[in-house]
């Protein structure tokens, strides 16, 4: 007997609300990258991102964006983050992957528009992002 193993794609579906939200929190933290946590649920794979959080203490700049962990609290609603690259591509960085937060990794680049935001795992693979 073979036994196949389907294989379920990881998806990641962003509201318009949130998207908008990112969107402007990005262009008005430019020339600095900005950083925002994603909020919402996880099943079968499937990542549905509804709204955002501003972390505690966290610290920008034009290459950098970061925040203690160890000040967030325990909240299984946090599936991620969101951050902007003012220069250059949409691909984490190696600094990016080493500081993986929750499932998914959503990336802003400038212009920060509709277009330019994307999805990665840990791995640092492509995700598809739908938005609804
Ligand atoms: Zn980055």
């Amino acid at each position: 007997m073979i036994f196949k193993q389907k294989k379920v794609e990881r998806q990641v579906s962003l509201k318009k609300d949130a998207l908008d939200g990112i969107l402007s929190y990005c262009k008005m933290k430019h020339p600095n990258e900005c950083i925002l946590i994603l909020k919402g649920k996880s099943k079968n794979r499937h990542i549905v991102i509804d709204s955002l959080v501003i972390p505690p203490f966290s610290e920008t700049g034009p290459t950098f964006a970061g925040f203690p962990s160890s000040f967030l609290p325990l909240d299984f609603s946090y599936v991620g983050i969101v951050h902007s690259h003012p220069a250059g591509s949409a691909e984490p960085s190696l600094e990016d992957l080493n500081n993986f937060f929750g499932l998914v990794s959503l990336i802003v680049k400038s212009p920060y528009e509709d277009e330019d935001v994307f999805a990665w795992d840990r791995e640092g693979n492509s995700v598809k992002l739908t938005i609804i």
